[in-house]
C-alpha cells in the first residue's frame, strides 16, 4: 500500500496528481535534455555546465537520490544525464573525475551520486573514470560560509593520482562553486592541461550570472 502511495507521487516536485508515472508533465517538461553552459567565473574550469537548476525537478531528484537513497529518483537523473549527452557532449575529455567524498560521509549516505555520474558519462564518452582525487577531512561544504568554502579550497582535496590532457570534473550539485574551483586546481597542479565541470543541478550566484558559451 504504501509503494502504491509514492509510485503515485512526482519524484520531482511531490504533487499526487500522477498516476503511474514517477513526474508530473509540469515537470517532466522541465527536464529539458540539454547541457546549459554555466559561468566558469572565479573558477579554474574552462567550461562548466548543468543538467537542470537546484530548484526545479532536478534539484529535487538528486536530494531524493543523496538524502532519501530513492532508486527511483537515481534511475530517472542517469536517465536525464544521458539524454543530455546524447544531445551532443560539447568536447571530448581524456578523463573523468568524480568529485570525491570522505569514507566517513559514504558510509553515512551509503551512496555517492558523483561515482554514478562520472560511470555513466564515462559509458556515453568512452572516456575512463580516473579516482584522482580524494578528500580532506573537514567540514562538508554545506555546514560552510561561502567565505570559508574559497579559503579551504586549497586544502579541500589531495591528489591519489596524476591526470593528463582535457579533464571532466563531476559533482552532483554546484552552489558556490567552490568545490569544482578546489578540484580544479588541484587537476591543474597534477598533470591536466584544462578542467571543465558537469553538475547535475546548479544553484545560488554561479547559475544566476549564466553565460552561453557559443
Ligand atoms: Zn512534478
Amino acid at each position: 500500500m504504501l509503494d502504491l502511495i509514492a509510485i503515485r507521487e512526482c519524484l520531482g516536485c511531490g504533487t499526487t496528481e500522477v498516476d503511474a508515472s514517477p513526474i508530473c508533465d509540469s515537470c517532466d517538461a522541465q527536464l529539458r535534455p540539454a547541457l546549459q553552459p554555466i559561468s566558469t567565473r572565479r573558477t579554474l574550469m574552462t567550461h562548466a555546465w548543468s543538467t537542470g537548476t537546484y530548484d526545479g525537478p532536478v534539484g529535487e531528484l538528486v536530494r531524493r537520490t543523496k538524502f532519501g537513497l530513492d532508486q527511483r529518483a537515481c534511475i530517472l537523473l542517469e536517465g536525464h544525464l544521458v539524454c543530455c549527452l546524447e544531445r551532443g557532449l560539447p568536447f571530448k575529455p581524456d578523463s573523468i573525475v568524480p568529485v570525491p567524498t570522505t569514507p566517513w560521509r559514504m558510509m553515512a549516505r551509503g551512496i555517492h551520486l558523483p561515482e554514478i555520474l562520472a560511470g555513466r558519462i564515462g559509458q556515453v564518452s568512452g572516456a575512463p573514470v580516473v579516482w584522482a582525487l580524494r578528500r580532506r577531512w573537514g567540514l562538508p561544504q554545506s555546514q560552510r560560509t561561502f567565505a570559508e568554502r574559497l579559503e579551504a579550497g586549497p586544502d579541500l582535496f589531495a591528489p591519489v593520482q596524476r591526470v593528463a590532457g582535457h579533464v571532466l570534473v563531476v559533482d552532483d550539485v554546484l552552489t558556490s562553486g567552490a568545490t569544482l574551483h578546489a578540484a580544479s586546481a588541484e587537476l591543474l597542479a597534477n598533470g591536466a592541461e584544462s578542467v571543465s565541470g558537469l553538475v547535475m543541478a546548479a544553484a545560488g550566484p554561479l547559475r544566476r550570472v549564466a553565460v552561453r558559451h557559443s
